[in-house]
């Protein structure tokens, strides 16, 4: 096995809110392969969970960062020229949409749910890559979390498929726009996973139920198995890979019936 070791590496995580957070999973993992990292929480509820995550990481740092607020993202990026200078990784597991608009019916989504969603699920990582783009002047990995609803219909998933569609489609057109400069977009899709944002979900719990019954590997994943293709991502061993789109969902993508 060839070990992965970012050792003298750092890099930005947004979206930890709690320990079941995918984003903290892929911070874990980055950690123990030697990288220093900053993490990013959304508001002053979250400060005070996020300290106390990254306080038992060595190294770790942690800044405000709402994603609709464009001074935030460049006081962030601001402060990591500050303390880390270069940057060669920056994970974007940021979604959300209105709790109203993720049952009922889609054509009842309001203009301003279906705003909100694409804004803070898809548009954000514009403005995180422009910033991250003069930190990573030596190169860099950029790894989204997606969802399978972006090409099938899940009920209940509703705009953030929509969503979903959106950040796939700018994985893809960024991919292009960086590559000269050896910044790689990739997205990880992920199976169902119990964290806070899937509990606005509605459904989910059979949407997790379906997709152990149907996928080739007869389970669930789990949050380290996204964790290590997102270290896998963030790392030299990819050097080859972007614009792409990794499934981690035990196959199910590949089953119709
Ligand atoms: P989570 O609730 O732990 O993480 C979502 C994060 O988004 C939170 O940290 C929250 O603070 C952040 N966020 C929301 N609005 C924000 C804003 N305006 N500015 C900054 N941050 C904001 O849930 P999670 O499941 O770990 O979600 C992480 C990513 O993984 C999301 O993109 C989600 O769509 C994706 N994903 C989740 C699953 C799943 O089943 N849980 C499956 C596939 C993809």
């Amino acid at each position: 096995m060839i070990p992965i070791d970012l050792s003298g590496k750092n890099g930005i995580v947004f979206g930890v809110a709690n320990d079941r957070s995918i984003a903290w999973g892929i911070t874990q993992a980055l950690s123990q392969a030697g990288a220093r990292i900053a993490l990013t929480y959304q508001g002053d509820r979250l400060k005070e969970r996020v300290e106390a995550l990254a306080a038992t990481m060595e190294g770790a740092i942690t800044l405000p960062c709402d994603a609709t607020d464009d001074e935030q993202i460049a006081q962030v990026f601001q402060s990591l020229k500050e303390e880390f200078g270069e940057i060669s990784f920056l994970v974007h597991s940021i979604a959300f949409a209105n709790r109203d608009d993720l049952s009922g019916r889609y054509a009842d989504t309001s203009r301003e749910g279906y705003r909100i969603a694409l804004e803070v699920s898809a548009y954000s990582l514009l403005p995180l890559l422009r910033h991250a783009e003069p930190l990573m002047a030596n190169g860099g990995s950029v790894v989204a979390l997606t969802f399978d609803a972006s090409q099938r219909v899940y009920p209940g998933y509703n705009v953030m498929g929509t969503a979903k569609a959106a950040l796939e489609h700018g994985v893809r057109q960024l991919a292009y726009e960086f590559g000269e400069k050896n910044i790689r977009v990739n997205a990880i899709s992920a199976g169902p996973l119990e964290t806070l944002a899937a509990r606005g979900i509605s459904g989910f719990r059979d949407m997790r139920h379906t997709a152990a019954e149907k996928a080739p590997l007869k389970r669930n994943i789990t949050v380290d198995e996204v964790a290590q293709t997102a270290l896998f991502l963030c790392s030299g061993l990819s050097s080859g890979i972007t614009g792409a789109i990794i499934p981690v969902d035990a196959g199910y993508h590949i089953m119709a019936v």
